[in-house]
């Protein structure tokens, strides 16, 4: 088989012995048997450019003195270095991949997973009109909004909410409602950053509104809030430290607290809870974390929070509470900038709906299934797929199934973990063993699915959580490949 149409070592001594290579014009190539194949399923645009560009490649080693394989300029040849170009050009740029990181919700790898009743609806939402804005009642102009509100206000206790593109919209929209032009009071533990680029102080910043920090990192107390209220005061902030906890000798102030502060001197409180679980989930035998209901029961008037982390649906900012306040943030014209399509509302509803039955919603609700995988199942996988694992992978790696601990992620639950199973690999032995298990990320990664772990205390970690039974066969199918991607 020809394979690459050069020979990369370059030869400058004797190039100028040899003459330069007749090459084939692009219309010849073109027209010629060896591009049939190729023509017919990318088409002559395509076909055309690729060619160009392969020959350009060629002229360009030409110049740079380097000797081209004997069947460099042979039309299969070309055309196999055409199709090359061709392949990668029309491959998709998103693409599905394992998640064995251990981390549920990863940012990185696109969080929530959305249950079928979701992709359903997505799939006819993108093929057919739908009532978006539309009144089918009455034949008027509906309101996006409306598809989702009462539905979140029966799951939340709150009067009104509108959706946004995601918690961050939600909360910047929030205070540049409320707060525009006024001061923000937030504890100075609470001053959280997420993922680098949600900050919020600069939120704040942007938003119009001035930010007074109140307390200490660790220690705040309900007299450091009510001090701090002045005449300027737009409202008082409370934010869930997503991504980190304050232990130790430390104080902060209960919700019902600061709204109790804020509500005597006629303020609004706003709550921006982050993940946002819409259930207690220590039904579950999972931690606890605040729901919505709750933080809305201690007395916050507006509370924001993240379609795609513990509610388990699409990439959205969901802002829920009073009514009188709601209705100012759906005016303010930035609203308008930062709505969801139809595709997020479709897939929010059905998601929604499923909290309508609690007792079916650790099967139906995908990221809550994974949540409360049994340790077991994960076991049974690992020693399942060690053995043919370790066959891909040759004498060089030591594979083991392993007992290891997941995340919940995305800012949930920072400290918590959830026992797990999964695959240990570490280099047979000590020399190189770093490089070496960076080649095995990187041979993992190049699998026609991409599966992403985690390297941790010098072995590679694949945590078999997001590994549901039905994709065990397509992930044990390529394993295989490893031999040729770790050696070549
Ligand atoms: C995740 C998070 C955000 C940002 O939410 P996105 O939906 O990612 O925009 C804001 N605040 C808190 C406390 C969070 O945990």
């Amino acid at each position: 088989m020809k394979t690459a149409p050069l020979h990369a070592a370059a030869a400058a001594h004797d190039t100028d012995a040899r003459p330069w290579p007749q090459l084939p014009s692009v219309d010849k190539l073109l027209q010629s048997p060896a591009l049939a194949p190729l023509r017919a399923r990318y088409g002559h645009q395509a076909c055309t450019q690729a060619l160009r560009e392969t020959l350009d490649g060629l002229r360009d080693q030409l110049r740079a003195g380097m000797v081209l394989a004997p069947d460099a300029t042979d039309f299969e040849c070309l055309a196999q270095a055409a199709e090359q170009r061709l392949t990668k050009r029309f491959a998709p740029r998103l693409q599905a991949v394992f998640n064995l990181t251990g981390t549920v919700l990863h940012t990185n790898l696109g969080r929530a997973l959305l249950p079928q009743e979701a992709v359903d609806a997505v799939i006819e939402a993108m093929l057919s009109p739908a009532n978006l804005e539309y009144d089918l009642a009455t034949g008027g102009r509906g309101d996006r909004d409306d598809l989702v509100e009462a539905l979140v206000c029966e799951l939340t206790g709150a009067e009104a909410a509108t959706v946004v593109n995601n918690n961050a919209a939600a909360v910047l929209l929030t205070l540049g409602t409320l707060a525009e032009g006024r001061e923000v009071i937030v504890s100075r533990g609470e001053l959280v950053e997420i993922g680098g680029a949600f900050r919020i102080p600069d939120i704040m910043a942007r938003a119009g509104a001035r930010l007074i920090e109140v307390g200490t990192t660790n220690r705040t107390h309900a007299r450091d809030y009510t001090e701090a209220v002045s005449d300027a005061t737009g409202l008082l902030m409370k934010v869930h430290c997503s991504n980190y906890a304050v232990t130790g000798f430390t104080k902060s102030v209960s919700d019902h607290e600061v709204a109790d502060i804020a509500h005597g001197r006629g303020l609004p409180m706003v709550v921006d809870l982050g993940s946002g679980t819409l259930v207690d989930m220590r039904q579950w035998g999972l931690p606890y974390e605040v729901t919505v209901r709750e933080t809305i029961a201690a007395g916050a008037d507006i509370v924001t929070f993240s379609g795609d982390k513990l509610l388990g649906g699409p990439q959205a900012g969901l802002i829920v509470g009073r009514k009188d306040l709601i209705a100012r943030i759906k005016k303010n014209p930035l609203k308008r900038a930062m709505r969801v399509g139809k595709l997020t509302l479709a897939a929010l509803e059905p998601v929604l709906r499923l909290y309508l039955h609690p007792e079916q919603l650790a099967q139906r609700l995908t990221t809550l299934r994974l949540f409360t995988r049994p340790a077991a199942d994960m076991q049974a996988q690992a020693q399942a797929l060690a053995p043919a694992l370790q066959a891909a992978l040759g004498p060089a790696y030591v594979v083991e199934s392993a007992a290891m601990a997941s995340q919940i992620g995305s800012g949930a639950l920072p400290v918590e973990s959830l026992p797990s199973h999964g695959l240990r690999i570490h280099p047979a032995t000590g020399r190189q063993a770093g490089r070496q298990l960076l080649q095995l990320e990187a041979a993992l990664r190049a699998l026609p699915r991409p599966v992403i772990g985690r390297i941790q205390a010098d072995a590679l970690w694949l945590d078999l959580r997001c590994l549901e039974t039905e994709q065990q066969p397509l992930f044990a199918e390529q394993l295989p490949l490893l031999a040729s991607h770790l050696h070549s």
